[in-house]
């Protein structure tokens, strides 16, 4: 561990231009569940895919049902320690961007300013047809209003706002449209299967090249959009340093990777760089 952290602040100095990447193992402790275990296995029931959502109103009418049920703690959720260290080290300077796969909002809830939220955000919602956007709490409003049974129902909560809510409720539920036009409306999430917006990842590979060091926190890198940025790193010989328990699909890639609890390593990071 000694070894571990002096190898972490010969690399990352306090001038040192450090680019972040997050994933569900930061939010844990702000009571988000994440997707996978440490070895990198799968949990919980299948996520929804992004042209299943637009082809059939019962997988939509499954998504709008567990989300109702899911939303609230997720809108409720506050940043942890980890959130507020990463928000300290951008304002000294240290971080020049954060790329998050999260959707929870956490780090600009903490007061980070330079944020990229790779797989959108749970917090808005968009009309395919109109194109007109929504607070999710508007949304929310529309969904209880019109299923007010949902409003009683506790299940056990998945990752990015979804619930196990049982399918004999699901097929009752009355799918939210669009307020403006009644056409299909979508949460700002790159679903599975979804495209990231070509800007966002242009954005990122520019802040990689000009990076000292990329700095992985609580990711398993199972999802390409995530590892890609890893993949560009090494290629730049820039050095990565990973933060995560367990397992990662770059684990090859990183000059550092520091298995032990994301707060208690960051904490420690920030306490080497006063
Ligand atoms: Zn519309």
């Amino acid at each position: 561990m000694e070894t571990s952290f002096e190898v972490l602040t010969a690399l990352v100095k306090n001038n040192a231009n450090v680019v972040v990447l997050t994933g569900a193992g930061i939010s844990i402790q702000s009571g988000i569940p994440p997707y996978r275990d440490h070895s990198g296995k799968w949990l919980g029931s299948e996520p929804i895919q992004h042209q299943e959502f637009l082809d059939n109103p019962s997988k939509r009418q499954r998504y709008w049902a567990r989300s109702a049920v899911g939303w609230p703690a997720v809108a409720r959720a506050k940043p942890n320690d980890a959130h507020q260290i990463l928000a300290r080290l951008e304002r000294s300077g240290l971080i020049s961007l954060l790329v998050t796969q999260n959707v929870d909002r956490l780090h600009q809830k903490a007061g980070q300013q330079r944020v990229i939220d790779l797989h959108g955000r749970l917090d808005r919602v968009s009309c395919l047809d109109c194109k007109a956007g929504f607070e999710r709490s508007e949304i929310q409003q529309e969904l209880l209003e019109s299923n007010p049974f949902l409003g009683d129902i506790r299940a056990e909560l998945a990752p990015d706002g979804d619930a196990a809510v049982a399918e004999k409720i699901v097929s009752k539920v009355k799918i939210p449209v669009c307020p403006e036009c009644g056409g299909v409306i979508m949460p700002d999430v790159v679903f599975f299967g979804g495209a990231v917006p070509i800007e966002n990842v242009q954005l990122v590979s520019r802040a990689i090249e000009s990076c000292d060091v990329l700095m992985v926190i609580g990711s398993s890198l199972m999802v390409y959009s995530g590892y890609r940025f890893c993949r560009q790193a090494a290629s730049l010989k820039k050095p990565i340093v990973a933060f995560n328990q367990g397992k990662t699909r770059a684990d090859e890639l990183f000059t550092l990777k520091i298995e032990e609890d994301c707060v208690a390593t960051l904490s420690a990071l920030e306490t080497l760089l006063q």
